[in-house]
């Protein structure tokens, strides 16, 4: 390999690194005294507000009880205090908009009085309301530039923290973000207004139960986090994964994952020392990280926090993913996030762990011990059992989008169609109920009971189903079509407003039976036997990646939306339009304005995809092998002169020559696509790019990864496959 190519460069650079590995000890800091230390937390605002003032807070943040808008300043003074002790000289409002994950404008606690003096400020107006410009993010249609004005409130419910950096550190404020017309931009207002009305209908069914503790029902959800580290030096060279976060081109390395000698594998050094980086200052956040490990596919790995209620583990869940892509580079690595950075090995996801809790500390997916508890578990799991049925489009859109589109449905994750994994044990009680009541084994005999006498249920599934895309695991579901680069608001404001819904006719039939006088118990059997019939289609046990199921799935009736571009009119749809605004979750116009921005989105993932791809083909590749190709025909030529037979070289260099020709052609198609500019609305646009620029994107790389096998490896501009999953 000659000293020029970029990748023995990267070869050399990473053979004589010398990283720093040992940055931290925790002799110094115990992690009980690391744990939240950067957190303006219960216990920090009890030590620092009034006690009236810490008591109202609380009041919003525990039961939802809305805040008091005359404490604010009083809040804001204490904030600003505790911060710049911390060393803080600026404050953030952090929001969600519909890119990216998370958006933050800094603005310094510095203001100069008449005389020139200067002064620290933070007033209660400050944190409860920001105006950032809001013209430069999506907003599908609601607003018009003119309309630039954006606000951000503030979240109460999520505390702020400190955010150190190199020379100084920042208070974040979490907060949602509006347009100035009230409509929504962000994806925390919709996950608090589903968190809200699901405490609302879930509340109903707790007090037909006689539950008069609890005033508040929050959904908890802990996602694990899947991603690539690759060496820094070999993700620069490679521009596709610069821009588009995937590689767009690439042969199979000779060794996979087939030795499946990486899952839970020792963990490299070098890696280890980042992950204990980033769990430092996840741990200074308050974000419970616990969970530590290697993936499937080389290089892959997976980091897990202890779950928290939906709103604080999403916006737990977003700085995870920043630190954990900020921290690689002090380490010399990139941190992949893409559902599919490479073909042919496993991609990532995100599992949302998703169950229902009272403030009063009950999992409400948790099977009990007594009888009672159980018809309360059955209840609440058949909510869930019917939410999915009813609205499987709704949980596939969600997780939709261009990169998880590589992911769900190829045989290595959740397939595209939505089904519900029990375990054998609560189907069995399902399938029991379903015929009428369950019936237990006592000592003595076999007796018929009613729900009233339930068999005691499985704490732990037992047996475990990775195949599909929602499974019940001992006292949670578990949504694993999510993707490891989404955020997880989407996905968590759908299932509960789906939930709520299911919650919402539960518990309108109990309160029916309850007026009409009928037995408790016997309407509960009653409901759980319709929403068993209604719903037991989506129950399935078997192998989701099967052919058989797809069939099945099909005879069954559900839907199967293979790609991003059928999911999305879902959004606009009138059942969906109905459910969220009788919700009160998003506005028609909102739902509107999401699937604009989604569409376009897609359109602007794939074009930047077909951009990159040719710029790689024609300013890369090309020229590697042609230049090869010359070499070839040189050697013919000198061969030809020396009188010796050269007729192996002479075929090479005809399949060489055939297969450049080829590359060329799928350059022009590409260009082509890439260049169209399609009639018609935003769908049509995502069709056109699904249709013709990535399919001649998955075209070109073909040609490119049988040249890669062709020419020779001093030749090859880009690190391969080998060395980014291998070298370490
Ligand atoms: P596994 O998926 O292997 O069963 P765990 O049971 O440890 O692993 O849980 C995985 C994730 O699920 C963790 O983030 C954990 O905190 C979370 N989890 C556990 N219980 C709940 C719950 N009641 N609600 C939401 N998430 C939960
Ligand atoms: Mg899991």
């Amino acid at each position: 390999m000659s000293s020029h190519n970029i990748r023995s460069q990267a070869i050399q650079a990473i053979a004589n690194s010398k990283h720093v590995l040992e940055r931290l000890d925790f002799h110094e800091t115990p992690l009980k005294e690391l744990f939240g230390c950067n957190v303006f937390n219960e216990e920090v605002q009890r030590e620092r507000l009034p006690k009236p003032i810490f008591k109202a807070l609380q009041k919003t943040i525990k039961q939802g009880i809305s805040l008091d808008p005359t404490i604010a300043d009083s809040v804001a003074s204490a904030m600003k205090d505790w911060a710049i002790e911390k060393g803080a000289t600026h404050y953030t409002h952090i929001f969600q908009p519909m890119t990216g994950l998370t958006a933050e404008k800094h603005d310094s606690f510095l203001n100069v009085d008449s005389s020139g003096k200067a002064m620290v400020e933070f007033s209660g107006k400050e944190l409860v309301k920001g105006e950032p410009d809001a013209s430069s993010f999506p907003s599908g249609g609601i607003r018009a530039t003119f309309e630039a004005r954006g606000y951000t409130g503030w979240d109460p419910t999520s505390p702020a923290y400190i955010l150190e950096s190199p020379n100084g550190a920042t208070l974040v404020i979490p907060t949602v973000f509006l347009s100035w017309t009230g409509d929504i931009l962000d994806k925390k207002a919709p996950l608090l207004k589903s968190m809200e009305v699901l405490s609302t209908q879930a509340l109903r069914i707790l007090k037909l139960f006689g539950n008069k503790d609890a005033k508040k029902v929050f959904t908890t959800v802990g996602p694990e986090q899947e991603y690539f580290l690759i060496d820094r030096s070999f993700y620069l060279a490679r521009p596709d994964l610069l821009h588009t976060g995937r590689t767009l081109v690439g042969a199979a390395s000779p060794k996979g994952q087939e030795m499946e000698d990486q899952y839970f594998g020792h963990i490299p050094e070098r890696v280890i020392a980042y992950m204990a980086d980033c769990e430092a200052q996840l741990f200074k956040l308050g974000v419970p990280v616990k969970t530590r490990h290697n993936e499937v596919a080389p290089s892959q790995y997976e980091i897990a926090p202890i779950f928290e209620d939906s709103n604080l583990a999403t916006d737990h869940q977003n700085l995870l993913m920043e630190i954990l892509r900020k921290t690689a580079s002090k380490y010399g690595m990139a941190c992949l996030f893409h559902e599919k950075p490479f073909a042919g090995i496993n991609g990532s996801g995100k599992h949302n762990n998703w169950s229902m809790s009272t403030d009063t500390g009950e999992n409400l997916l948790n099977p009990g011990d007594t009888p009672h508890e159980n018809a309360q578990f059955l209840i609440f799991c058949a909510g869930v059992i019917r939410a999915v049925a009813k609205y499987p489009e709704l949980l596939r859109v969600v997780v939709s989008g261009a990169a998880n589109d590589h992911r769900l449905g190829a045989n290595e994750a959740p397939p595209a169609i939505i089904s519900i994994f029990l375990g054998d044990q609560l189907q069995d009680i399902i399938d029991q109920l379903e015929k009428g009541g369950a019936k237990s084994t006592k000592q003595g005999g076999e007796m018929e009971i009613g729900v009233t006498v339930l068999p005691k249920l499985p704490r732990d599934a037992g047996d475990r189903n990775r195949t599909s895309p929602f499974a019940f695991t001992g006292n949670k579901f578990e949504f694993r079509a999510v993707g490891s680069s989404q955020s997880v608001s989407g996905p968590n404001s759908v299932l509960n407003t789906i939930v709520a819904e299911s919650l919402d006719f539960i518990a309108t039939e109990l309160e029916k039976s309850a007026k009409a006088g009928k037995d408790f118990h016997k309407s509960i059997q009653e409901v759980l036997l319709g929403i068993i019939k209604e719903s037991k289609k989506v129950l399935f046990n078997g192998d989701g990646y099967s052919e058989e199921w797809h069939k099945e799935a099909e005879k069954r009736g559900l839907p199967n939306l293979r790609t991003t571009i059928e999911a999305l009119p879902v959004i606009i749809r009138k059942d969906s339009i109905d459910l969220f605004t009788k919700y009160k979750v998003y506005t028609e116009k909102e739902l509107q304005s999401r699937y604009v921005i989604l569409c376009e989105s897609y359109v602007k993932t794939i074009k930047i995809e077909g951009r990159t791809a040719l710029l790689m083909a024609k300013g890369m590749i090309l020229p590697a092998a042609i230049r090869y190709q010359g070499e070839i025909a040189t050697s013919v030529n000198a061969t030809k002169a020396a009188g010796v037979d050269n007729s192996a070289q002479l075929e090479f260099l005809k399949t060489l020559t055939a297969t450049i020709t080829d590359f060329q052609k799928a350059i022009v198609h590409l260009e082509k696509a890439v260049g169209d500019h399609p009639e018609g609305d935003d769908l049509a646009h995502a069709t056109h790019a699904r249709d013709h620029v990535l399919a001649n994107i998955v075209k070109l790389r073909i040609v490119s990864d049988k040249l890669e096998t062709m020419v020779a490896d001093d030749h090859w501009p880009l690190p391969t496959y080998r060395e980014m999953l291998f070298i370490k």
